[in-house]
């Protein structure tokens, strides 16, 4: 088994990634934010309340999540193509502080991750997913370059797009992911740090391949040791 987690704010890139390592590896990639972000549309939808912790239960309590195949699915819709909006970006890092809503998340990546490889990407997968994860890594960017790169990416598919709202969005959310009261956002002790602020993707998918073959040399070199 080998499960690599990866965890850093929002806008570093984790997705591209992760996606890269997971197709180079030939495992599967399993992105926790799309998870957050369908529940978050289904609240969107319904119109609960993010801070009525009796409606967002009730509203789990009906309510399948799966990750398969770089698909994400809402009670087996394929949702994939309304999540990565401003509004639902918002709402999945408003109803993701909520216990409830973490322990539903959690129980489907733990269980992907307990019958195959992976490489799973989020905010607290070395923290509290994966605590026990071969690879760990944290992965970050500076917020004005994370939020040129958002812009950029927005011009280049003829999106409306205005630097100062990315960059205020960028700030609030880093903020809330990190300052909740229950898992939030932040560096496991033994994880490898790695800023991405002057990579670009391909020096970081290797940055990345680097650390994952070192640490499998070294369990090579314990297990020989051994
Ligand atoms: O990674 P992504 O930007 O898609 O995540 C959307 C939101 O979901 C984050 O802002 C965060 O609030 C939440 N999230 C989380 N824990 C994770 C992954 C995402 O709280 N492991």
């Amino acid at each position: 088994m080998l499960r690599i987690a990866i965890d850093g704010p929002g806008g570093t890139g984790k997705s591209t990634i992760a996606k890269a390592i997971a197709s180079r590896f030939g495992i599967e990639y399993i992105d926790t934010g799309a998870m957050y972000r369908s529940i978050a549309l289904k609240s969107v939808r319904e119109g609960v309340n993010p801070d009525d912790v009796d409606a967002v239960e009730e509203m789990l309590s009906r309510t399948t999540i799966d990750f398969a195949d770089n698909h994400v699915y809402l009670d087996g819709e394929d949702v994939g193509g309304l999540i990565r909006t401003n509004e639902i970006s918002m709402a999945a890092s408003n109803i993701s502080k909520l216990p409830v809503v973490r322990a539903k998340v959690d129980a489907v990546s733990k269980h992907i991750a307990s019958i195959k490889s992976v490489v799973m990407e989020g905010r607290d997968i070395c923290t509290e997913v994966l605590p026990d994860a071969e690879v760990k890594i944290f992965m970050t960017a500076d917020p004005k370059i994370r939020a040129q790169r958002r812009y950029d990416q927005l011009v280049e598919a003829g999106k409306p797009a205005d630097f100062d709202e990315i960059y205020a969005d960028i700030q609030q959310r880093d903020y809330q992911d990190s300052h909740r009261d229950y898992h939030p956002l932040r560096q496991a002790e033994d994880a490898v740090f790695l800023d991405t602020s002057h990579m670009t993707i391909e020096e970081n998918i290797e940055a990345i391949e680097r650390i994952v073959k070192e640490s499998q040399d070294n369990v090579e070199i314990q297990n020989t040791d051994n």
